[in-house]
């Protein structure tokens, strides 16, 4: 994808982009030709509501509301603007028969490479979210004559509702990541107990059994936290996006590229969200990834050497021509 984040920096999306036009490149200056037709790629706003990919998926929301931007403009006038027709997007759905293989070279966007030293990342699978919104539910009262022990506080209970989160996160055995990033208190004022309290949780691991259970767990210790402070809660969802695991015989057949090149390589996890996520849903996908300075990226310090790059775009380069033999073979 080549859209940005307002304070992006100049490798995020845009790597894959150029690197996939250089191996076509490439391939072209050699005369070499695959067994497979060979397409590159540029998805349409990656950052926001992926529509590119999911409308390659058959996912996109059918209501143009969906869709329609902050200041205002209906998404049939953005994409007349550049020469698209939303009645037709349906259109743009592709058959998993006509895609054996996706593969995108992106930067890491997280510190793991950098830490191991390795100079390619092969990615195992992109994390599944829940977004949760939760509301609890006191009673606001004078801060100076309501006794300690007849008071609902709604942010006694909600403070420890973060906690319980981050604990889970923690002590939980996996790789999963758990947040509360956002939180707003009633009637936020000093001098009364608060009444109320809403606040989001953002819970993301590679394994939906695993999130499964976190939100039972989560949703155990809510109750318990809740009856102990008389308070009440509520819990909604607010998003899920399944994991997407990508295909065993693509990761091999990177880790054999990175072999042959000469390039270190570690599996890692990819905790940000990619198109690779929905076009994995109807066909094979895999994704390179090479190191994010400091792991640093959605910023304008976004940092990826060209040396990182080029190993990158021949690693994506050599994949494609290894992937083309052993799909040719049926060998899916
Ligand atoms: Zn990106």
């Amino acid at each position: 994808h080549i859209d940005t984040v307002p304070t992006a920096g100049h490798f995020d999306g845009v790597l894959g982009v150029l690197a996939g036009i250089e191996v076509v490149r490439v391939l072209h200056e050699n005369g070499v030709r695959l067994e497979h037709a060979i397409e590159t790629i540029v998805f349409t706003d990656e950052e926001s509501t992926v529509i590119g990919c999911k409308a390659m998926a058959g996912n996109t929301v059918s209501n143009p509301e969906y869709y329609r931007r902050s200041d205002g403009t209906s998404i049939e006038t953005c994409l007349a603007q550049i020469g698209g027709d939303w009645s037709t997007i349906a259109e743009a759905k592709r058959h998993p028969k006509e895609i054996a293989a996706f593969v995108e070279l992106h930067v890491e966007q997280g510190g793991v490479l950098e830490s191991t030293g390795d100079e390619i990342g092969v990615v195992q699978g992109i994390v599944g979210q829940y977004r949760l919104g939760v509301t609890v539910t006191g009673r606001p009262n004078h801060a100076g004559s309501t006794p300690m022990h007849a008071r609902k506080d709604a942010l006694v209970a909600a403070s420890q509702m973060v906690l319980a989160v981050n604990k889970l996160g923690v002590e939980t055995p996996g790789e999963q990541v758990a947040t509360v990033g956002y939180l707003t208190v009633w009637p936020n004022a000093t001098n009364t107990v608060p009444g109320k309290v809403e606040f989001k949780i953002d819970l993301r691991d590679l394994s939906q059994t695993n999130l499964e259970q976190l939100l039972i767990q989560m949703k155990l210790e809510f109750q318990a936290i809740a009856s102990a402070t008389k308070t009440e809660i509520e819990i909604t969802q607010l998003l899920h996006v399944d994991p997407t695991l990508a295909a065993p015989k693509i990761q091999k057949a990177i880790v054999g590229v990175c072999q042959e090149l000469g390039l270190s390589y570690t599996h890692l996890i990819s905790r940000a969200g990619h198109d690779a996520q929905e076009i994995g849903r109807f066909t094979d996908m895999g994704m390179i990834f090479v190191a994010s300075k400091g792991g640093i990226s959605h910023a304008e310090d976004e940092y990826t050497s060209p040396e990182q790059c080029t190993q990158g775009a021949n690693a994506l380069l050599q994949t494609f021509l290894k992937l083309d033999i052993l799909y040719a073979k049926g060998d899916r």
